[in-house]
């Protein structure tokens, strides 16, 4: 049985997490920088993140992450149109942390409401069909010698500031996963070998108790 003060630091984080705010990497191909992405996306409160790959599979986590990997889930496309298509129809605005002429500061974006962070390529950046897709740009204004910052330093910068932002409009003092995500990945995280279990069974997951406990009348669904 899940401990009851893991079991509440789970509910904890799950409470802070914002569905509405997310990341779609595009090409990004070091495991290194992936995983320092989602373990931004983490601490910030990031539910899903989103990664296309054209050329290879999707990188697989890193030790970077500290296990991070478990917490966020990471949603893969088969291209980039599809993705930004996806989350456009989710009522997403996509974003892309792009260095071209009609950038803005990525300061003036109001990150309250339903937003996707686009990142390029370590090497490449975004590319042009990514680059027209997305409803803006947005830049770091880099004041030194260098024209860009390490892709997963970026993403730090900008999320950090949508968590700002939203801290501000007090959006983690209210739970934002609807009531059914909740519960189901409240499940997977506290019990992720029986979640495992259950899938693979197909059956349903078992009620929990206040304190994390598996209640006895559903405990043979499990067996
Ligand atoms: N030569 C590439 C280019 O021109 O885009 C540099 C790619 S950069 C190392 C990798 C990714 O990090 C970029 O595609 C962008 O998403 C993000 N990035 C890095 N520095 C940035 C900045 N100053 N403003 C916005 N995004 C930035």
């Amino acid at each position: 049985m899940v401990i009851p003060r893991r079991y509440k630091r789970l509910q904890q984080v799950l409470g802070n997490r914002q569905p509405d705010l997310t990341v779609l990497t595009e090409d990004v191909h070091k495991p290194h920088n992936l995983s320092a992405i989602i373990r931004t996306c983490d601490a910030v409160g990031v539910f899903e993140v989103n990664g296309v790959s054209s050329k290879s599979k999707m990188p697989t986590y890193s030790q970077v992450a500290q296990g991070s990997e478990k917490w966020v889930r990471l949603n893969t496309y088969p291209n980039i149109k599809n993705a930004i298509a996806s989350l456009q129809e989710s009522n997403f605005k996509v974003y892309a942390a792009h260095l071209s002429q009609e950038a803005v500061d990525y300061r003036t974006i109001d990150y309250t409401q339903p937003t996707a962070i686009l990142l390029g390529a370590e090497k490449y950046g975004v590319s042009q069909l990514a680059a027209d897709l997305s409803d803006g740009h947005i830049i770091i204004p880099m004041l030194g010698m260098v024209q860009s910052l390490n892709v997963s330093v970026a993403a730090a910068v900008i999320l950090f500031e949508a968590q700002r932002q939203r801290l501000a409009a007090g959006m983690y003092e209210r739970v934002s996963l609807d009531s059914d995500t909740f519960k189901r990945v409240l499940f997977e995280w506290a019990y992720p070998e029986i979640a495992a279990v259950c899938h693979q069974k197909g059956e349903p997951y078992p009620s929990l108790g206040k304190e994390g406990e598996i209640l006895s009348e559903s405990r043979s669904n499990v067996n």
